[in-house]
């Protein structure tokens, strides 16, 4: 599969070139070399988007939901037997291997056939009313139209996770792809068009932020915003959205705290504690990026993720364990900060360079020796760069966990059950895992954070469900006279 040299709009079932003409350069993170030029849309575009889906809107709400999941089922279908050709355009995109690109598709097609389903499952409730003759029904309405912004991370993943709640729930979709993985988000399109969703249903926008992402979020025309993205960006979003008194999701940024506690299998966390921090070259929201080490294990769990790191693979293979990060700004960002943690005294045990070679490949990190409120411990980097803390009891642990404001994942190793329930209890995340990684979501789990990793909606799993629709109350009298 090869990503397409010139990529457009995808609106009101066809490809349209951005009104303005201007294009933005989109470059292979696993080369460095121009890949593609994607349409530069603004304002006018995203107008002509958000009338494309409110025209097809009603349409798509009168029909019943079963059928809706009908079409879904078709989309997840098309997408599985065409996994190969998606999981490489995931991979072409982002730069990481065929086989981690195919994995996502799998992960997407799993939500796309629990969205489905929900089509059959659309509750709402029966409510008793202290008036005799009188019975309340709470519904799910559409919110009508819905937009969508997303990160390019993972790129098939982003948009099931918003896509297939929203379209079941009946509402119409403009989608601002991540300008980094635009065309798996128009493979989308395409494909969903192909497969019976009516055309203006699900529309694609590409562009810059600022330029093509505001003006979806600003329009009158659009009931219901979801994003998913950095905290700096949502803050911004969420400013805008407040004084419109708009519905607005906000999956953002994380600093999770991956623990080790005396009593761990320190093999297993060290498995786990690798993956948690440099998986997908770290960049996940749920990454492990603080490893918060009991004084009892800290040299010995310390020399054995140190070797576990350097043991890594970098490349794009189906045998390498993580590929490029996504651009040269996002590398530079991440040299940068190591360069300034060195200034303040911090050590590097692992890496803190990138990789001698053409690409955005930085080389997995390890830091130590800095304090629990220095910068490095307070700001994402999104890359495959994690810290060490040193914690002298369980409290501690607990403490230094949530000692940042972000909220969004936390994993505990431990075999003491009642201290991995306790942590679970006691800290500050939406997501939390005994014995494993800071990861391990499913399309049918509620995802999100507290503070400032997101603004206490939770997509997907049911509760996707109650961001993209609105609810109704219907009440029924029934009249004794009339019997
Ligand atoms: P980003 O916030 O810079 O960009 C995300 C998206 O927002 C892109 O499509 C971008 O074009 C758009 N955008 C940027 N500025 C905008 C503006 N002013 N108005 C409207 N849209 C704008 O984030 P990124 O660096 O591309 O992605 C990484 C971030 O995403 C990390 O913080 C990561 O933790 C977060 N993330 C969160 C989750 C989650 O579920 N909580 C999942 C994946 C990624």
């Amino acid at each position: 599969m090869t990503i397409p040299g010139t990529l457009d709009n995808h609106i009101g079932g066809k490809e349209v070139a951005a009104r303005g003409g201007g294009r933005i350069e989109k470059f292979d993170p696993a080369t460095g070399e121009l890949q593609s030029t994607i349409a530069r849309s603004g304002a006018a575009d995203v107008d002509d988007a958000v009338k494309a889906a409110k025209a097809a809107q009603p349409g798509w709400a009168a029909t019943p939901a079963v059928q809706r999941g009908q079409v879904l089922h078709t989309i997840a279908n098309l997408m599985e037997a065409r996994a190969d050709e998606l999981g490489a355009v995931v991979a072409a995109e982002t730069g990481k291997s065929r086989k981690e690109g195919k994995g996502e598709v799998g992960a997407a097609v799993q939500c796309a056939r629990f969205f489905a389903g929900e089509g059959q499952r659309l509750f709402g409730r029966t409510i008793p009313s202290g008036t005799p003759g009188k019975l309340n029904l709470t519904v799910r309405t559409p919110a009508g139209v819905a937009g969508l912004i997303i990160a390019a991370n993972t790129p098939i993943a982003n948009v099931a996770w918003k896509l297939f709640p929203a379209l079941i729930c009946g509402n119409g979709v403009v989608l601002k792809a991540a300008e980094d993985t635009p065309f798996t988000a128009s493979w989308t399109a395409r494909v969903a068009l192909e497969a019976g969703l009516p055309a203006g249903l699900f529309n694609v926008v590409h562009g810059l932020g600022a330029e093509a992402g505001e003006p979806l979020v600003v329009h009158d025309e659009v009931d219901v915003v979801s994003f998913t993205g950095s905290t700096r960006v949502g803050r911004r979003l969420a400013e805008l959205a407040g004084p419109r008194l708009k519905k607005i999701s906000l999956e953002l940024g994380g600093k999770n705290p991956f623990v080790v506690m005396d009593d761990a299998d320190l093999d297993k966390a060290v498995r786990w504690a690798a993956l948690s921090a440099f998986s997908n070259a770290g960049q996940r929201c749920a990454a492990g990026s603080r490893i918060i080490l009991h004084d009892a294990i800290f040299d010995a769990f310390k020399a054995k993720f140190v070797a576990a790191t350097e043991a890594l693979k970098l490349g794009n293979a189906d045998t390498d364990d993580l590929g490029p990060v996504i651009n040269a700004r996002q590398l530079g960002n991440m040299l940068a900060a190591i360069e300034r943690a060195k200034e303040k005294g911090a050590v590097v045990l692992a890496g803190g360079s990138r990789m001698d070679r053409p690409g955005y490949f930085m080389m997995p990190t390890i830091i130590e020796n800095f304090g629990p409120d220095d910068e490095i411990t307070e700001t994402e980097l999104f890359g495959p760069i994690t810290c060490l803390y040193r914690a002298t009891s369980f409290d501690h642990a607990v403490e230094l966990a949530n000692g940042t404001p972000f909220g969004l994942t936390a994993c505990i190793h431990t075999r003491s059950f009642d201290r991995g329930l306790l942590f679970c209890e006691r800290v500050r995340a939406g997501v939390t895992v005994i014995n494993a990684g800071t990861h391990g979501s499913e399309a049918h789990m509620p995802f999100g954070g507290r503070g400032l990793s997101g603004n206490g909606s939770r997509e997907p799993g049911t509760e996707a469900l109650d961001v993209y629709s609105e609810l109704k109350n219907i009440a029924l009298n029934v009249d004794p006279a009339q019997t």
